[in-house]
Parts: C-alpha cells; structure tokens; sequence
C-alpha cells in the first residue's frame, strides 16, 4: 500500500461515488470521477448501482390521483443538492466531513432549506442557539507494520465520542478476537494491544455488533478491564467503506476506538493469522468545542384555521447522508410544494415544517424547539427521516445491491384511528415495513413524540458510513413515502384534533 495523505484518500473514497451529473460537477469544479480511482465502495459499484428507472413502479391507484405531482425524480434532485453540500465539505479538506452541525455545511443546509422553503411562498423564522459542548476530532492517521511490511490505512475512521490519543502516536500489537464476545475474551492476554474486533450490521452501521446499542457486547468492559490500548471494530461490509457509528468506550479506562473497513481489515487478519506479528500505529486529535453556534428554521404555511401539521427534519449527516437525512429534507420540501400549490381555503391546517440541524450532536437544539413550541394546537406530527434505501444482501464475499427499496422500522402514535391510518395508507402507497413497530420512537422523532401524535418511517441500515450515497436512495422509494404522508395528513384533516389524538392527555412544557 503506498502512503498517501489521509485527506486525499478519503477524498479518493468519496469522490468516487459521485454520480457523474452536470449539475454536481458544476458545484464542484475539477472533481474526478469514480472511475478515474480505483478504490471504493461498494467495491463494484459501476456493476451494483441500478438506475433510478429500473426500480419496479407500481402505477397511482384510482383514489391516489391527487398526489401524482409529488415526484420522486424531483425528490432525489433536491436530494443531490444537498449532499454536494456535504461533498463540498470534503473539498474543502475536512477529515471529519458531512453536515456537521455547527460547521459551514451545516449553516449552509439550514440555509438551503429556509431559501426551498421561502421560494415556495412560506414564512421563515430562525431560531439561533449553541451546542454547549460537542466532540470534534480534527485530524488523525494510522496504519500496521509487520516486519518489513508497511501500510497506512486508508479507512479508519473514529467512533463518535472516542477519546483521542493525548497527542501522542500510540504503537500497539494487535489481537483478532472475532466478534470480541466474553466467549472470544477467554484466556486472551489484551494488556496494552490493539484489539481488532470484527463487527456485524445489526441490522445497521450505526448498531453494530461490536457497539453498547445492540447489547451484544460491552466494550467499556473490553477496555476497562482488559486494558486494550485501543480497539479496532473491523467493519463487516465487503469494501473499502468508512464507518462513524456510536458504542465507544467510555469514561475512565476509555481508549480510542476506530472503525476499518471489511477490506483493510482482513489485511490485518491475514498477517495475524499467517503467524506475523502485526504492530498498528495511531495518532487521534480530538477536542471539545464550546457553545457551537447553529439554527433551528421554521417555514409556516398557513391554513384555514390555527391548528397544525408539523413536519420535522433534521438537517445534519455524517459523509453525503444521502438517505440521514437528504431524504427526509427533500421529502419535506416536496410535500411543502405540494401544499403551497393549493389554495389557503383548501388547507384546512397550517403547516409547519422545521429544519433542526444537531440531531448526532446532543440534539440542543431539537429540545430547545420541544420547550418553546406551543404543542396544542399541533394535530399531527411527521417525522420524514430515512425515507428511501435500496435493499442490500450480503452474497457470499461480496455485497448485492436488488432494485427493491428496503423494509422500515416505525411508529405511529395518537388514536387506534390514526395508528390505523398510518398502517393502511403504508400499505396503500407500496411501502413495506417491519412486522413490530418500534415501542418508542427512535430517531430525531424520540424526545419528540410524547408532545403531538405523531409517526415516521425510518431506515436505518445503510448510515452514518460512506456508503450513505444517493446511489442507495430510490427515487420510487422517496415518492412512495412523501405520497404516503400527504395521504395520511389529507385523511387526518378529516379528523377533530381529538380523534386524532385519542383519549390520552399529553404533556405541553410551553404552557
Ligand atoms: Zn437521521
């Protein structure tokens, strides 16, 4: 492996799987594209990615007429502005890239939505804050040495909130231990090594085997009292991919943890399973920024009468976040077009839609929108996060991409009238879901939901990693959902506030 700077192989990952359109070229003169390098991820994709348009198509029903102009192609083109953001950031020589709140990218893409919003005739109103604290890492490197072979990696990357390395390069041995169970920790000596775990999707890059989230395995365990020096999660998706899911160790006894992809890895794995003994070098920079400045924007539509739709995304998204969130801030604009096309008098509720940008950053400024809303006069709430993602299978040694949009995990909340809704109007518009809702709602939607009925479908395999590429978000899936939640509000404007609501009282901290 030659040694090349960290930047330019991150930027070689990501620039690869730029689509070679004449409207993100323009955004970012002189960028290759992916076959002009020769790595990246998924490995193969010019053979894996299927056209927008080969996708099945299931035709609007008789009754689903009304929502023919919500168009997914026009989704995923607002979907690609969006995520040339994020590239831009890379451009621009960030390690730790995306729509990170409280960078550029992250005014930018607030920004972008107030200017989608206002063109379509909205009312904007930003509501500034800070992030008190937020972890940052701002440069780091790594690589192995195994007698006379040497290699950087091209791939690592940190786990959110590890610990860095004080400054210092830190030089380890590494040890396998398979999917780092107690069961693979037996009569292991993990004193001062790097230990390199291999990590499964369960089901998703964030969740992963080797993180606290899937209760499979407790790595503050693994470095508190095994002593690692670091830990390695070895990322099990075939290709050079980079990975910034959550689970690192924490508190005293916390080492840094970073993730590697499938390909680098198994490297790794080789030369310690030929008998080598592999050394890995790290140096990690990491700080903590204070009171980091960002906005909540708020876009009203209004209708005929004070009570309200609320439609919520969050803006932020590590790498391209093509599908977290691209797909639910495109979605919002387009069913804000479809709304604004329409007379006042035949919005029989206003509609608001906020843009709320550190929702992996300590969500401020989600909980400051939670305390200073009226929550009221607030009849439904959307969650549109995670709309749209290609169903992948792992095929022997190799990922398989399908022209299916993948099943969701979601939740609804409010009457057994709506929750009955949500489901059929699902079903109705070609969206397949997960036999269990989820018992709490997850995503930006979470601390949320106990204020307004409200509900969401929510991917969340393919995120937070590389990977996370509007390649990997269908059209058709994209305007399958937004139909669907303009369905679902047209059916819930039939409907008193109290059937919509149900017989529980829920809370209002504004009041
Ligand atoms: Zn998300």
């Amino acid at each position: 492996m030659k040694r090349i700077t960290r930047h330019l192989l991150t930027a070689a990952i990501a620039v690869m799987l730029l689509p070679a359109s004449a409207s993100l070229a323009q955004m970012r003169p002189g960028a290759k594209t992916e076959k002009q390098y020769g790595i990246g991820l998924p490995r193969d994709m010019d053979k894996l990615i299927f056209d927008d348009k080969e996708y099945p198509e299931f035709p609007l029903k008789a009754d689903q007429q009304a929502y023919k102009d919500i168009d997914g192609y026009r989704i995923k083109e607002t979907l690609k502005k969006i995520t040339a953001i994020s590239l831009q950031s890379l451009d621009e020589g960030n390690q730790y890239w995306g729509r990170i709140a409280g960078t550029k990218a992250d005014k930018m893409a607030t920004e972008f939505m107030a200017s989608e919003y206002q063109k379509l005739g909205l009312t904007i109103r930003r509501e500034p804050y800070s992030i008190p604290e937020m972890w940052f890492p701002t440069h780091w490197e790594g690589g192995y040495k195994s007698g006379d072979k040497t290699g950087a990696f091209q791939t690592l990357f940190p786990i959110d909130g590890t610990v860095g390395t004080g400054g210092k390069t830190i030089t380890a041995e590494a040890v396998w231990v398979g999917i780092g169970s107690n069961a693979d920790l037996v009569g292991r000596d993990l004193k001062g090594k790097a230990v390199i775990i291999y990590s499964i999707f369960v089901p998703g890059g964030r969740s992963h085997s080797a993180s606290d989230r899937a209760g499979l395995f407790n790595s503050d365990t693994l470095a508190t009292k095994a002593g690692a020096a670091m830990i390695i999660n070895v990322m099990a998706v075939p290709g050079n991919g980079q990975f910034n899911p959550e689970g690192a160790p924490e508190g005293a006894g916390a080492v840094p943890t970073m993730t590697l992809s499938q390909d680098e890895g198994f490297v790794l794995r080789d030369l310690i399973g030929s008998g080598q003994k592999v050394n890995i070098s790290l140096k990690l920079d990491v700080e903590t920024r204070k009171n980091v400045a960002s906005q909540n924007v708020y876009a009203t539509l209004p209708g005929k009468t004070d009570e309200q739709l609320f439609v919520l995304t969050h803006t932020d998204g590590f790498f391209q976040g093509a599908m977290d969130n691209a797909s639910g801030m495109a979605s919002g604009i387009e069913l804000a077009r479809h709304y604004a096309a329409m007379p006042r008098d035949q919005r029989p509720r206003t509609m608001v839609f906020v843009a709320t940008p550190d929702h992996h950053h300590g969500e401020t400024g989600r909980d400051l929108m939670i305390k200073n809303y009226d929550w009221s006069k607030v009849a439904l709430l959307l969650n549109a996060e995670h709309t749209s993602q290609t169903l992948l299978y792992m095929v022997n040694a190799d990922l398989m991409t399908s022209n299916a949009v993948s099943a969701r995990r979601w939740f609804v909340s409010g009457s057994p009238a709506l929750q009955g809704l949500v489901k059929k109007t699902f079903q109705d518009f070609n969206i397949s879901i997960y036999k269990i809702p989820e018992a709490r709602a997850g995503g930006s939607l979470g601390a949320v939901s106990p204020y307004a009925p409200s509900y969401h479908l929510i991917d969340h395999v393919i995120y937070h990693t590389t990977l996370d590429t509007p390649e990997l978000v269908p059209a058709v899936g994209l305007g399958y959902s937004a139909r669907a939640f303009a369905k679902i509000f047209d059916e819930a404007n039939k409907m008193t506030m109290a059937e919509i609501r149900g017989t529980e009282k829920l809370p209002n901290p504004a009041k």
